[in-house]
């Protein structure tokens, strides 16, 4: 049985959680569900860490003047566990792509691509650890502040509850661990209960580190049990990935905590007047539409074109789409329930008029890539997120339609425009209401380092290191006089 890691030490209960690989069914790995006693005490020794008052006395800090210090690690020490545990996903990339494979069922290049992106966010954030600083900001700019100056320091807010899903098991975790350990504060993951496994390597490594008890856990917990783990006043930071009803019920259960909600999007893309490789927008475009079958935040799903390309563009696209190699490049849903669902709303655009360009078709937990097009906008395959290997094709007149149409939606995660304008560029950075705008490009690039997050019904907040590190403290002035 793979242990999970209480207060960094491993642990295991008898409450057994078996993972299955969602294509073929065979048993993964088993783990077991955190008891409430075993999450107890990663709360009681995250909030000990921290130096919470509820939590019992603090487990660092030497003296100075009588004055014992916060808890803390040194920016030296952070860097150097970051660095430790990038160098060792990146010996270990092999193992860990091939259990993201096993117990996601994405295929086995984008698994690779997974723990690559996890190496560098963990380097990028030793990085931030060493920079991460405060600021000294002059006051006498106000005549009633003459001779005073603030020194800002960012205080961690507390300790982090870090809640992944299951399509990232292994970077969507790093992009809460590595900005926790980068400012020094003590974080709880809590996993998806499919993909658990590469979590719990992740643990594994870390609890080989010289880090202080209570610093990290790595918890399985029945989703049943997770209100009350929201709702632990002991941890005032919840970072959430995940489906947006679950995020709204986090939010309106601790409206008075600090909760960062990234969640899905029905991701668009604009192929514009002036774009003229059209080839290469319908290569990304059935690539990003379909890696990982669909089942990224961002990954392509609403397809507008400007009509002056639909003819050319439409069986470019079905072209490409029909090209992939559904093994190598798309690879199952997470499970018969999410490829029932997908089918049902497939069925339910052609319903309401849509027609299927290629595609439709499903066998087992795999949906093979689907191009729709005819669709009202009012079908769930776009109005709602599809997370699935589904595009809808829809024609524009104008470029200033599509960034319209781009805007009709609940969600607002990133968006692509593929146009070489200048003019364009701007305006759909202006005006396109979503987290991230990526000009000739599909809307699913992502750097690490760069702010991540949406807006509407993607969530609120920002990931990416530097942004959470933000989140994860708060600004404490000190204002000093006569100087
Ligand atoms: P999900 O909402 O079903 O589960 C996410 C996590 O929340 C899991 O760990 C789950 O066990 C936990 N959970 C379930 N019930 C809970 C409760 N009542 N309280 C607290 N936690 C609870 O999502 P999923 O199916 O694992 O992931 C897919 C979703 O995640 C999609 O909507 C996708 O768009 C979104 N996502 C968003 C981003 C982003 O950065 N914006 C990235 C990846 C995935």
């Amino acid at each position: 049985m793979i242990p999970f890691y209480v207060a960094g030490r491993p642990a295991t209960s008898s409450d057994v959680l078996t993972v299955r690989n969602p294509g073929s069914g065979a048993v993964v790995g088993s783990t077991s569900y955190a008891t409430p006693a075993q999450i107890e005490e990663a709360v009681a020794a995250a909030a000990a860490f921290a130096g919470f008052p509820s939590g019992g006395s603090s487990s660092a800090g030497s003296s100075s003047a009588g004055f014992p210090s916060p808890p803390s690690l040194s920016a030296a020490d952070r860097a150097a566990a970051l660095d430790a545990i990038s160098r060792q996903l990146a010996a270990r990339a092999d193992e860990i792509a091939a259990l993201i494979t096993a117990e996601n069922g994405k295929p086995g290049k984008w698994a690779r691509g997974e723990v690559n992106r996890a190496v560098s966010t963990f380097r990028w954030a030793a990085e931030e650890a060493r920079r991460f600083s405060g600021d000294l900001q002059r006051l006498d700019t106000d005549p009633a502040a003459k001779g005073r100056i603030a020194l800002v320091r960012r205080v961690p807010r507390g300790p982090v509850l870090g809640i992944a899903p299951f399509n990232f098991p292994l970077n969507l975790v790093a992009h809460k661990v590595a900005p926790a350990l980068a400012v020094g504060t003590p974080i709880i993951v809590k996993p998806a209960p499919a993909t658990p496994l590469t979590a719990l390597l992740l643990g594994e490594i870390m609890a080989g580190l010289d880090l202080p008890p209570g610093m990290f856990s790595v918890l399985p917990v029945p989703n049943e049990r997770m209100p009350d783990l929201v709702a632990d006043p002991r941890l005032p930071v919840v970072s959430f990935t995940g489906s947006g009803p679950v995020g709204a019920a986090i939010q309106a259960a601790v409206p008075h905590k600090h909760v960062t909600l990234e969640l899905g999007g029905n991701a668009a893309a604009l192929v514009a007047s002036d774009w003229d490789d059209l080839n290469f927008a319908a290569q990304r475009i059935a690539t990003f539409g379909n890696y990982q079958a669909g089942q990224s935040c961002i990954a392509v799903q609403r397809v507008f074109v400007h009509a002056r390309h639909m003819s050319a563009f439409t069986p470019s696209l079905v072209a490409a789409v029909q090209a992939l190699d559904v093994t190598a490049d798309v690879g199952p849903v997470i499970d018969s329930r999410a490829a029932d669902r997908i089918e049902e709303w497939i069925a339910e655009a052609v319903t309401k008029g849509g027609r299927i360009l290629t595609g439709g078709t499903r066998s087992g937990t795999t949906i093979t890539p689907t191009v729709l097009t005819d669709v009202p906008p009012d079908a769930r395959v776009c109005a709602e997120e599809v997370f699935g290997p589904v595009l809808v094709l829809t024609s524009v007149d104008s470029d200033e339609e599509g960034l319209s149409a781009i805007n009709a939606s609940a969600y607002g995660l990133q968006a692509g425009v593929f146009t070489r304008r200048l003019d364009l560029a701007f305006a759909a950075h202006r005006r396109l209401e979503v987290g991230g705008v990526i000009i000739g490009d599909v809307p699913s690039f992502r750097a690490d380092q760069m702010p991540y997050g949406g807006v509407k019904g993607s969530g609120s907040g920002r990931e990416g290191v530097a942004s959470a590190m933000e989140d994860y403290t708060e600004p404490r002035v000190m204002v000093l006089t006569g100087v």
